[in-house]
């Protein structure tokens, strides 16, 4: 189509980008999905398809290899580009380290570079709240509050991801580049057609608890009940995975705005804290039944509480949560049930 505003989402059948992909469509956008499919499942296409009622452009493109990845920016003229494509748990990244600094910055690296080359202007960055490591003295972050050393390989990638694009804002580089951090996606498409789908043992809390309600796991391990919070355990700021999904629209149609070279960084969240109790609670109200739960040990390299503060984010972008931690916590439900059932 000549006059398609075609927008690149690497990692686009991910759990945010595809969530992502259906928020480009309804905001007059085309995107371009570049997944190897490795960390995803082809029936998220099918799932996008249904949603937006469209044909969905994929291609299975590893985006570490530069000539492959190079190839979209041929066929394609694009207006602008959201980056997601990396690895992202902990664990993994703390036992296999160099797996991750090569995925994680290669992609972004030659991301850049072709950015670069085929003119490219506006991207959005997917960054982490793991940046701010455990702040001291402050449960709630700005942007301005000091990044901490990072706790995993992973969350190294996110720090040093985010200097690599500093860095080439300040080579003068004629690129604009806004750095989202997100605090805790959580939930699914209301549709139920698409949703959180990670390949083996989750590694995040919905996951576990739809997973562990469903009876695909057998018990939640609630991590830690001696926190000094109000109920002992963790405190997250939890937003709907579709509320980030708009914020990259919004983020890329105020950097299309941007006049000069630039970057910054904004916190994704709904500037609430919500515990692990918490949710326990609100996940057995919302699925009628109880959970079966348990209290174990801590879990190596937890903050205790931790959200964010979202003025800039309102600002900025005019972007807010507009769902709660109920709705998504509703809509991931929905999803597993809906999934179990096909
Ligand atoms: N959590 C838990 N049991 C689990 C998984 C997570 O108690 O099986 C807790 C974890 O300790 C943290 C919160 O849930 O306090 C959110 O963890 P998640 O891994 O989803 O996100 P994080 O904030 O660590 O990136």
């Amino acid at each position: 189509m000549k006059d398609s505003k075609y927008i690149l989402v690497t990692g686009g059948a991910g759990y945010i980008g595809s969530h992502t992909v259906v928020e480009l469509y309804e905001n007059g956008f085309t995107p371009v999905i570049v997944d190897d499919f490795r960390n995803s499942h082809y029936s998220v296409i099918e799932g996008l398809e249904k949603i937006t009622k469209t044909d969905i452009i994929y291609r299975k493109i590893d985006v570490c290899n530069f000539n492959a990845f190079e190839n979209i920016f041929i066929e394609f003229s694009f207006v602008g580009i959201i980056h997601f494509a990396a690895y992202k748990a902990v664990g993994e990244s703390v036992l296999e380290p160099i797996k991750y600094y090569r995925n994680n910055l290669d992609g972004l690296l030659n991301c850049l570079e072709l950015a670069q080359i085929y003119k490219v202007h506006d991207i959005v960055f997917s960054s982490s709240c793991t940046v701010y490591g455990e702040p001291k003295g402050v449960n709630v972050v700005t942007e301005n509050t000091s990044v901490q050393p990072a706790n995993s390989p992973y969350g190294n990638t996110k720090q040093i991801g985010e200097e690599i694009i500093n860095d080439v804002i300040n080579s003068g580089a004629e690129l604009k580049i806004l750095k989202l951090r997100y605090f805790n996606p959580i939930g699914a498409h209301d549709t139920g057609l698409i949703g959180e789908l990670p390949i083996g043992k989750p590694n995040n809390l919905l996951p576990y608890v739809t997973q562990t309600a469903i009876g695909t796991l057998e018990k939640l391990i609630v991590f830690g009940n001696d926190y000094p919070t109000h109920d002992g355990t963790c405190v997250r700021d939890y937003v709907h995975v579709c509320d980030v999904a708009n914020a990259h629209v919004k983020g890329l149609e105020w950097l299309m705005k941007q006049n000069s070279n630039m970057t910054d960084t904004v916190n994704i969240g709904t500037g609430k804290g919500t515990s692990v109790l918490e949710i326990i609670h609100i996940f057995e109200k919302v699925s009628e039944q109880l959970l079966n739960w348990e209290f174990g040990n801590r879990r190596e390299g937890d903050v205790p509480e931790i959200y964010a503060d979202v003025t800039k984010a309102e600002q900025l972008l005019d972007w807010k949560a507009n769902r709660n931690v109920k709705d998504a916590i509703f809509d991931a439900w929905n999803w597993e049930l809906k999934r179990r059932n096909e």
